[in-house]
Order: structure tokens, then C-alpha cells, then sequence
């Protein structure tokens, strides 16, 4: 037996109003379940080339391996090489994932820019085999940022002027009213205007076939906007094909040391 309950008018509002929100809960859901397998699509994708080598490699050894020398190393490279591609893009599949849900038990710290952006620049150079100068006025600012966010986004734009450009790298440092600007500058390549917003999609690259060879994931940029969001961090990019591109990191304010507790 069931009792009949009375609906009145307000009620119905408010049984209106839950069900609206029920279903927009629902739509978040899905949208988030559709991203999440899009995702897991795009990162299974880029697991296979290099799985595929792998096991190509392997199975022709089994085969040939005992007899033949030259294919003994060349299966041999080929599987180290694909193995540490398949490292590098774990390392940043769990980097995006890491990143997209925002660490909040770390507290932000006052970071000197000049000191950072030096110490980062002196170890690529070492690994790119190339000069990156960094120019800074004499203000010596400080910004308020997660640890590590900084270093990782130094890096993410520093790699990429290494893999689309051939030349030097200039970084220079500003302060200027209130805003600290870092700005990362290649003359490599270039990127199609017309592309600039797409570049922060993740998976997004602007020639698939030559990305592939320099190694990249597709998924840099894609961090690195999402370290910046996480930090309130603007970021500027401004290309020139042929002649390279230059990102500018901005800080929306200045905090000196000491002075945001
Ligand atoms: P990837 O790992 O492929 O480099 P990113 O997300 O870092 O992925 O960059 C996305 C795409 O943007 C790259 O594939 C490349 O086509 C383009 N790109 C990024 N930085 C530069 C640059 N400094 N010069 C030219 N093209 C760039």
C-alpha cells in the first residue's frame, strides 16, 4: 500500500530543481568517463608503435638471433631504443594524469626566478649539447609557485626549443609593473599561426610524422598548461615559421620573499 504524497507547489521546485541537478551531475559524469577514455584511447595508441617494434624485433631474433650478428644488433638497439621511448611516454602519461589532479598537499613557495631558471638552463646545456643564455634585468624577483612547477615548465618549453630548433636558446627575465615574465625563445621551425590554440590540446601535434622522430609525446604542452592554470600562470606564445617561436611565461603578481605568509 502506498500513501499518495501530496506534491505542493514548492515542492515541485525544489523537486525540479534536484532533478536538474541530478542530471547535470550525470552530463559532468559522462563528459569526464568521455575524456577519460579518450585518454586511455590516445595513450594505447602511442604505447603500440613502439610495442609493435618491440615485438617484431623479438620474434626475428627467436628466429634468426643465433645465426645471424648484424640482426643480433640490430634487434638489440631497436628494442632499447623503443623501450626507453615506451619509458618517456609513461613518465609523461603519469605526469598529465599527476598533474590534471592538482597536488594540494604541497604548499606553494617563494622561488628565485634568476637563481632557478640559471640552474635549469646549466644542466641542458649539458644534455642538449647547445647554449641556452639567460638575460635578466637586476631585480632579482621571486615568484610564489608549487615546488617543482616552475622547474617542470622550464624544462617542457626548454625541450621543445632543443627539438624544434637547431640554434641556441635565449631565455630572458623581466619585471616589469608588477608582472615577471619568463620568456623562452627558439629560432627553430615555427608553428603555424592558425595552430597556436590547438598546440595545448593534449595529443596534439603540427606534423605527426617529423613530431614522431624528435621523440615527443604530444602531451608537454598540454602539462605544462595545466601546471600553469594550477599556479596562476599566464602563458603567451608567439610564432614566426621559419624564423621560430617564443613562449613567455607570466606571473600575474609579484610576491617578494617573505611577504605572502
Ligand atoms: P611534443 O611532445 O610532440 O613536442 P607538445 O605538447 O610539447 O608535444 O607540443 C605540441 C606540438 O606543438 C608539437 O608536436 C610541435 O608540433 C609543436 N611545438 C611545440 N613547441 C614548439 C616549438 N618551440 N617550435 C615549433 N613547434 C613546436
Amino acid at each position: 500500500r502506498y500513501k499518495t504524497i501530496p506534491v505542493n507547489k514548492s515542492d515541485a521546485a525544489e523537486l525540479k530543481m534536484l532533478t536538474d541537478s541530478y542530471n547535470d551531475m550525470m552530463l559532468m559524469l559522462k563528459a569526464h568517463d568521455d575524456n577519460q577514455q579518450a585518454f586511455i584511447m590516445n595513450a594505447s595508441h602511442e604505447l603500440k608503435t613502439p610495442l609493435t617494434v618491440i615485438s617484431s624485433y623479438a620474434k626475428m631474433l627467436e628466429r634468426f638471433g643465433k645465426t645471424r650478428e648484424d640482426l643480433l644488433d640490430e634487434g638489440i638497439t631497436a628494442i632499447s631504443e623503443e623501450t626507453t621511448r615506451m619509458k618517456y611516454l609513461t613518465e609523461q602519461f603519469l605526469s598529465f594524469t599527476k598533474v590534471t589532479h592538482s597536488d594540494t598537499s604541497a604548499d606553494k613557495e617563494h622561488i628565485p626566478v634568476v637563481q632557478l631558471v640559471k640552474s635549469v638552463a646549466a644542466r641542458l646545456e649539458k644534455v642538449f649539447k647547445r647554449n641556452i643564455s639567460v638575460i635578466s634585468d637586476d631585480t632579482n624577483p621571486h615568484v610564489y609557485v608549487y615546488p617543482d612547477a616552475l622547474e617542470q615548465l622550464l624544462r617542457i618549453f626548454l625541450d621543445n626549443a632543443y627539438k624544434y630548433s637547431e640554434k641556441d636558446i635565449d631565455v630572458t627575465i623581466k619585471k616589469d609593473t608588477g608582472k615577471i615574465t619568463i620568456a623562452i625563445q627558439d629560432y627553430g621551425i615555427g608553428i603555424p599561426n592558425d595552430e597556436l590554440d590547438d598546440i595545448f590540446t593534449r595529443f596534439y601535434r603540427v606534423d605527426k610524422a617529423r613530431t614522431r622522430k624528435s621523440g615527443g609525446s604530444g602531451l608537454g604542452l598540454s602539462i605544462a598548461k595545466q601546471l600553469a592554470e594550477n599556479n596562476d600562470i599566464d602563458i603567451e606564445v608567439k610564432s614566426v615559421i621559419k624564423e621560430g617561436t617564443t613562449f613567455t611565461l607570466i606571473f600575474k603578481e609579484e610576491v617578494r620573499d617573505g611577504e605572502a605568509e
